[in-house]
């Protein structure tokens, strides 16, 4: 039903694309992360909340249809529905339909609820194709509430020192997670540009998310001193405000699980904290589906077709869609 393009994952039943790149007529959208929302195709579909995140990042006129979870369209003859994906604000998985077969394709998902996003929801189908980013043993997160309490901890400790808090987390999804999360009884939130401007785009979609202040070029070090400041990991803190000391640096991510990635020489703390599901959630979510056949796609895909084959179930890596037909 899905074949492998040099434009990403295409059914030529449908004609669409899920997640593609370059140019195509219609493209379902997972979610708004960079790697997934392309932008230069002709038409998009995506959920609903991720609607105003697409626009912020492609533009006001991009040619765009929304679709609430479990809404069915109909395209070309393949029935096409979206589900919560968990990962994100708006993140859906697309589920479709044809000739008595099943897809899901799962995008980025997690099966831990953030609070919000809307979580994550088993689909069943014949065929699921999962991401499999943290698909690894070693990788088994904490329970989520253990991380606020740490990152909690950190920033009261640092603030009846007199320290800035500053944790780098990506501009959407960690950002808006942790915000929701942490106790806001400490202090006041400060954020960078990049995450006010998707702080913005969803509240603009209906999202509960707790007050936060941009940081701008009037802002001063005295002023934020004690308090939290959430940055994107791209921004090196320098470049957020000079002479922020004395300052704390952390980073939530689930890469600090392993050090993996870890690159900051002045990092004083890491937080495992992931949008991804973990080895025991990839399983899980795998069970749960029901599906017979697994594509595994982004990250440890041979690793998991390879545990997935060894444990009973019909598994190949995305790539392999290419060369290989499947059954259904
Ligand atoms: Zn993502
Ligand atoms: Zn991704």
């Amino acid at each position: 039903m899905l074949k492998l393009t040099n434009y990403g994952l295409y059914c030529p039943a449908g004609d669409f694309y899920i997640d593609a790149s370059g140019k195509v007529a219609r493209n379902i959208v997972t979610h708004a992360h960079s790697d997934h929302a392309r932008p230069g195709h002709i038409s998009y579909l995506t959920h609903t909340h991720s609607a105003t995140l697409l626009r912020a990042r492609m533009g006001k006129n991009i040619c765009l249809q929304t679709l609430e979870y479990q809404q069915e369209i109909n395209l070309n003859g393949v029935r096409v529905s979206l589900h919560p994906a968990g990962h994100i604000y708006g993140a859906a998985q697309v589920k479709i339909k044809h000739n008595g077969a099943t897809w899901v394709v799962s995008g980025d998902y997690k099966l831990e609820n953030d609070q919000l996003s809307t979580p994550f929801e088993p689909v069943k189908c014949q065929v699921f194709v999962s991401e499999s980013t943290f698909a690894l043993p070693v990788y088994k997160w904490l329970q989520q509430k253990e991380v606020y309490d740490q990152i909690n901890l950190w920033w009261q400790q640092n603030k009846a020192e007199g320290i800035t808090s500053l944790l780098f987390g990506y501009s959407l999804g960690k950002s808006q997670r942790i915000i929701k999360n942490i106790d806001h009884s400490i202090g006041k939130v400060y954020v960078h540009k990049t995450v006010g401007a998707m702080n913005d785009a969803i509240r603009h979609s209906g999202a509960n998310l707790p007050a936060t202040i941009t940081l701008d070029e009037s802002t001063r070090a005295q002023e934020v001193r004690g308090h939290l400041i959430i940055a994107p990991p791209s921004i090196t803190a320098g470049r957020i405000m000079q002479d922020l000391h004395p300052v704390s640096i952390a980073m939530a991510s689930g890469w600090a699980h392993t050090g993996k990635h870890m690159v900051r020489s002045n990092m004083d703390k890491g937080f495992v904290l992931s949008d991804h599901a973990d080895w025991p959630g990839i399983n899980r979510a795998i069970e749960e589906s029901g599906a017979n056949h697994v594509i595994s796609m982004h990250g440890y895909t041979a690793e998991l077709s390879q545990w997935l084959n060894e444990t009973g179930l019909d598994s190949m890596e995305l790539e392999q869609l290419k060369y290989r037909h499947t059954a259904l």
